[in-house]
């Protein structure tokens, strides 16, 4: 980055300078200049948790109520969390006990029983069964980083289940068991509790936070705070990220236009909730709101009313927010705001990536050549039942040529497989990367193409943005324009 902290809010570096780790990728074009309001989730969005942190507490938490609540025995208490384990967009199967990841066109190219990963014929036995996420009990998906622990529990303790079957517990009770506790662990407040004790430990501190936002404001944008964590433990956690970080701007509330939290989507997208002010004690003080007031913290609402109160409707407004469906899909869908994505992972990968260059290279080799082969014994199919072969000494030799070429194609398969493991699992050990199954984009990668206008690894990556910027996609290929 060719920035200092000194020129920060001046200078706004060309886009082509930005290293690729802190860049926004766009899918589809969007010119900030139109944009009058700018909301921001807080969870995941504005406020980064520590993964290995949170999913050891969520662990903890999760085990202590299937134990007191479920009846688990109490030894699985000493389960330990495994961070690798689970990654977004992976989909559970509660008929079978399986974790899966798919690619956009739904085919299962990995997945775990437990932790035992599963055998290709063990994937090559969903290619009969149809994936519906939102309609099917069978499967749910994994999609947001609070529910990484979920995943590591469902393996954990499906390993747990083989080897004591007397429990007599099936892998659909299994799951429905650990939703209920770790979302009673939410509900109860108790992992809010412990963050809120220790904030520093679970919530990543960053400064140019504050800039960012600062920067949008003298862009003469309305900001706004959209969350469906509720007033006390936002101000904690907001207190903690914006506090006194520019001179200008005391308190947290200060950057803000419109303070909702508690705001239930995608439920305020779809529904008609409305709003009631509320203080940072969660209690209701106004149950009668007709106008927002900067400063005062809302709670509830609906977008019908938001859009009435704010004067700012439709592709005016750009939502920021982690979460697929509650942040991204439905506030496009419903109400036709623009949307950025936060996508936390994406950093690593991308300084990985950077890294395993080489490695790459030698992926794509491979697939060349092996495409190559597989072409050349397309030709030589058509060759035979052309009948140009035609005496025996003809077709013993064609058959030898045609075997070599088979057992180069094997080798080669082997080989892609094996450079494609190895590069993938230097990403993630059990899963390889969020946003690609072989050459394929995942379930997680086509949502995230489909439904984010904009997607990034923090908001702080605007910083090196102009508050104006017009983000063009770049223009899309189909395979005949790329021939
Ligand atoms: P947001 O991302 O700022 O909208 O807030 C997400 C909120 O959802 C946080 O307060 C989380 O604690 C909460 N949350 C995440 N997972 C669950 C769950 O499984 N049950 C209930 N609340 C949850
Ligand atoms: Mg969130």
């Amino acid at each position: 980055m060719s920035t200092t902290k000194k020129n920060f809010i001046d200078v706004f570096p060309v886009a082509e300078h930005i290293d690729k780790t802190r860049a926004v990728f766009c899918n589809r074009d969007i010119r900030l200049d139109n944009i009058n309001s700018v909301g921001f989730d807080m969870d995941y969005t504005l406020a980064l948790y520590k993964q290995e942190a949170l999913d050891a507490l969520s662990v903890e938490l999760t085990l202590e109520r299937l134990i007191k609540h479920r009846n688990y025995p109490a030894e699985i208490a000493s389960i330990k969390p495994e961070p690798e384990f689970a990654i977004r967009g992976l989909v559970i199967d509660k008929k079978l006990g399986n974790i899966i990841k798919l690619d956009s066109h739904r085919h299962v190219g990995k997945g775990y029983h437990g932790f035992k990963e599963l055998t290709r014929n063990q994937r090559f036995d969903y290619r009969n069964v149809t994936i519906r996420l939102n309609t099917d009990e069978r499967f749910a998906l994994v999609d947001t980083l609070f529910a990484l622990p979920e995943a590591f529990l469902y393996a954990a303790l499906v390993d747990y289940l083989e080897e004591h079957p007397e429990l007599d517990i099936s892998f659909l009770q299994l799951y429905d068991d650990i939703r209920f506790a770790i979302d009673m662990a939410h509900r109860d407040g108790s992992i809010k509790v412990r963050i809120m004790a220790d904030v520093e430990k679970y919530i990543i501190a960053d400064p140019e936070l504050a800039i960012v936002l600062h920067k949008i404001r003298s862009a003469q944008k309305k900001i706004f705070l959209m969350t469906n964590s509720y007033s006390a433990y936002t101000e904690k956690v907001m207190s903690f990220l914006f506090d006194g970080v520019l001179p200008d701007y005391p308190s947290w509330r200060n950057y803000f236009d419109v303070i909702i939290t508690g705001a239930h989507k995608p439920g305020f997208f779809t529904k008609n909730k409305a709003f009631v002010e509320v203080n940072a004690e969660e209690e209701v003080l106004d149950e009668n709101v007709t106008r927002f007031e900067r400063g005062k913290i809302y709670q509830g609402g609906n977008v019908l009313d938001f859009e009435k109160f704010t004067g700012d409707k439709g592709e005016s407004v750009c939502y920021i927010g982690d979460h697929i469906y509650g942040d991204i899909v439905r506030s496009k869908k419903t109400s036709a705001w623009r949307t950025v994505m936060i996508v936390q992972e994406m950093e690593a990968e991308l300084n990985l990536a950077g890294e395993l260059r080489e490695e790459l290279v030698r992926v794509q080799e491979f697939e060349r050549e092996l495409l190559r082969v597989n072409s050349e014994l397309a030709f030589d199919k058509s060759l035979t039942e052309s009948h140009r072969i035609r005496t025996d000494e003809e077709e013993i030799e064609h058959k030898a040529g045609r075997d070599r070429l088979k057992r180069h194609r094997k080798k080669l398969m082997i080989k892609l497989e094996d450079a494609e493991n190895l590069f993938e699992s230097k990403f993630n050990h059990y899963w390889g990367l969020i946003f690609k199954l072989g050459n394929e984009n995942t379930l997680f990668g086509a949502q995230v193409e489909d439904y984010a206008c904009l997607y990034t690894g923090r908001v702080s990556n605007f910083l090196y943005y102009s508050p104006n910027h017009y983000f063009r996609s770049p223009r899309q290929l189909m395979p005949h324009e790329r021939f």
